[in-house]
C-alpha cells in the first residue's frame, strides 16, 4: 500500500483487503489523577452526533476518526499528511484493563498515555503503570494533568497549549515549570529520556510529555496530535492488516447480556469476524471451540434511550470492540485470546490459542503463596510484582477463591505462605469458612500494590511475634 492511499477506514471492508486498521491507545496513571476526565473529554469534545467524522461508539472503546482530531487540533493536524484512520480509545482506564488486554505475549494497546497529576507527581500507581509499560515495552507518553489548578495559569479552554505555555512563562515559570520539570526528573529516575513533547525529535527514544487539563480541554489538541503523530511516524508498518482476514481479538470481559446468555465483549486487532464464524475462544480449562450467534454493537447514543441497547451487525472489522454472542461461552476467560477458523485448519488454530494462554509464565515454587486473578493479564502483573518483592509463589491461577486454594495453602511448611493473595475474585463462602478454621489468610484488594503492601504487613508482623 503506497503512503498515499486514501482509502483506508476502519470499521468497514472495502474491496481491498490491506488496510491499515486504527492504533489502539489506553490511558494508564495513579487513581484520581485524571484519566476517566480526560477519556469523557475526548469523547465528549468529539461526540456530534450523526454527522461525518463523528466517533463511533463500540463496545469497550471509542473511535475517533482522524477528520475529528484535525478539528479539534487545528492546525496541528493536516489530515493530509496521515493516512492511518484514527485512534481507537479502550474506555476502561487503568492498568488493571490495560494488562488485561494482552496479545501474543504483549500489550494490547499500541500506544499508551500515562496520566499524572503535574500536582502530586509520580505515585505508587504511576510506578506501577510504569512497570507495566517497561515489561510489556509498550511506547507511551505522558499527560501532565491538572495544569487549570498551576497557581496563576490563565486557562485557555480547549486549546492547544505549547503557545500559551511560552507566553505564560513568566507568570507560572516556578509553578509550572517546576512542577513539568520533576515529571520528567522521575521518569528519568525509572531509565527513561523525557522532556516537553516539542523538543522531542524521535518519540521512539525520548517520552514526550504534554502539559493538558482534562477538566478544560486545554492542550488535549496537543495531545491528540502527538498520538496521531507518534503512531503515523512509528507504527505505521504494524497496523497494515488483512481486513478481510479471518479476525484476531482479546477478550476483555465476559458477561450475561439479556436475551443472549453469556457473552464476550472483545476487542479485535486482526482481520474480520462475522455473524456466522466458527470461534476458538481461551478458556479456564481448554480453548473453546463454538460458532457465533450474533455480534452486537451499541446504538449510536440517540436511540439507547428508547430502544434496545446493542444492535446485531453482519461483521465487525479490526480495530473495534464488539460483544461476540455465541454457546458454550461460560468459561471464556478475560484476556484470552479470540480466533476466527474461517478458511483456516481448526487444529492450528486451536494450537495458537493454546500456545497463546502458554505464553503466560508465571514461575512457581515448591513453597509459597496463592494468587488469584480475575484475568490473566493481572496474574501477570502480580506475578511480576511479586517476583520483584522477592515472594515466592507456590500456585497462581485465574478464579474465584475455591475451597481446594485452602487446602493448598494450608500444607504450607511456613505461616507466611498459608496465604492467598487475591486479586478483583470473589471468595466462595465454603472457602472463606473453611479458612478460619484452617489459619489460612486471605488478602483481597483491587489495586496491586495495596494487596501486596497487606501481605507483607503480615509477613512483618509473624516475623515479630516469632522474635
Ligand atoms: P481517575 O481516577 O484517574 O480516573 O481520575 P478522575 O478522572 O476521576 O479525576 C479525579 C478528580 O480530579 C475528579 O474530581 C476530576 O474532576 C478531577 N480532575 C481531573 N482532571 C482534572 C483537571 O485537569 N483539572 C482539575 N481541576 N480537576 C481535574
Amino acid at each position: 500500500m503506497s503512503d498515499s492511499d486514501p482509502d483506508t477506514e476502519t470499521g468497514t471492508a472495502g474491496d481491498e483487503s490491506n488496510a491499515l486498521r486504527t492504533p489502539i491507545v489506553a490511558v494508564l496513571g495513579h487513581v484520581d489523577h485524571g484519566k476517566t476526565t480526560l477519556l469523557d473529554k475526548i469523547r465528549g469534545s468529539t461526540v456530534t452526533e450523526g454527522e461525518a467524522g463523528a466517533i463511533t461508539q463500540h463496545i469497550g472503546a471509542t473511535a475517533v476518526p482522524l477528520e475529528t482530531i484535525s478539528e479539534m487540533a487545528g492546525s496541528l493536524v493536516n489530515p493530509d499528511d496521515f493516512d492511518l484512520p484514527g485512534l481507537l480509545y479502550i474506555d476502561t482506564p487503568g492498568h488493571h484493563s490495560f494488562s488485561t488486554l494482552r496479545s501474543r505475549g504483549g500489550a494490547l494497546a499500541d500506544i499508551a498515555v500515562l496520566v499524572i497529576d503535574v500536582n502530586d507527581g509520580f505515585q505508587p500507581q504511576t510506578l506501577e503503570a510504569v512497570d507495566i509499560l517497561k515489561r510489556t515495552q509498550t511506547p507511551f507518553i505522558v499527560a501532565a494533568n491538572k495544569v487549570d489548578t498551576v497557581p496563576g495559569w490563565n486557562p485557555n479552554e480547549g486549546e492547544p497549549i505549547q503557545q500559551s505555555i511560552e507566553q505564560q512563562s513568566d507568570r507560572v515559570e516556578g509553578d509550572l515549570n517546576d512542577r513539568l520539570y520533576k515529571i520528567i526528573g522521575q521518569l528519568s529516575d525509572e531509565g527513561f529520556s523525557a522532556d516537553m513533547y516539542w523538543r522531542v525529535q524521535n518519540f521512539q527514544k525520548n517520552i514526550g510529555v504534554v502539559p493538558v487539563s482534562a477538566m478544560t480541554a486545554e492542550g488535549v489538541p496537543d495531545l491528540l496530535t502527538v498520538l496521531m503523530g507518534l503512531s503515523q511516524r512509528y507504527m505505521k508498518e504494524e497496523m497494515a492488516i488483512d481486513v478481510q482476514g479471518p479476525g484476531a481479538g482479546t477478550v476483555l470481559e465476559v458477561k450475561d447480556t439479556q436475551g443472549f446468555g453469556t457473552t464476550v465483549d472483545a476487542v479485535l486487532y486482526d482481520g474480520t469476524i462475522r455473524a456466522d464464524d466458527e470461534i476458538i475462544v481461551g478458556g479456564l480449562n481448554a480453548p473453546i471451540t463454538t460458532e457465533v450467534r450474533a455480534l452486537l454493537q451499541p446504538r449510536p447514543l440517540a436511540e439507547i434511550r428508547t430502544e434496545k441497547q446493542f444492535e446485531k451487525v453482519d461483521e465487525v472489522s479490526a480495530a473495534a470492540g464488539v460483544k461476540i454472542a455465541a454457546p458454550d461461552l461460560d468459561d471464556a476467560m478475560a484476556g484470552a485470546p479470540i480466533r476466527v477458523v474461517r478458511n483456516r485448519n481448526k487444529d492450528e488454530v486451536v494450537a495458537e490459542v493454546e500456545k497463546e494462554l502458554a505464553e503466560i509464565e508465571v514461575r512457581t515454587e515448591e513453597q509459597g503463596v496463592i494468587v488469584k486473578a480475575d484475568t490473566l493479564g493481572s496474574l501477570e502483573a502480580i506475578a511480576s510484582t511479586l517476583d520483584e518483592s522477592e515472594i515466592p509463589i507456590v500456585r497462581a491461577e485465574v478464579g474465584d477463591v475455591a475451597p481446594r486454594d485452602i487446602r493448598v495453602a494450608e500444607t504450607a511448611a511456613e505461616d507466611k505462605h498459608k496465604a492467598i493473595l487475591a486479586f478483583s475474585v470473589d471468595i466462595l463462602d465454603d472457602a472463606e469458612k473453611l479458612a478460619k478454621q484452617e489459619g489460612v489468610r486471605i488478602f483481597e484488594h483491587d489495586v496491586i500494590y495495596r494487596l501486596i503492601e497487606e501481605y507483607e504487613e503480615h509477613v512483618e508482623a509473624i516475623e515479630q511475634s516469632q522474635q
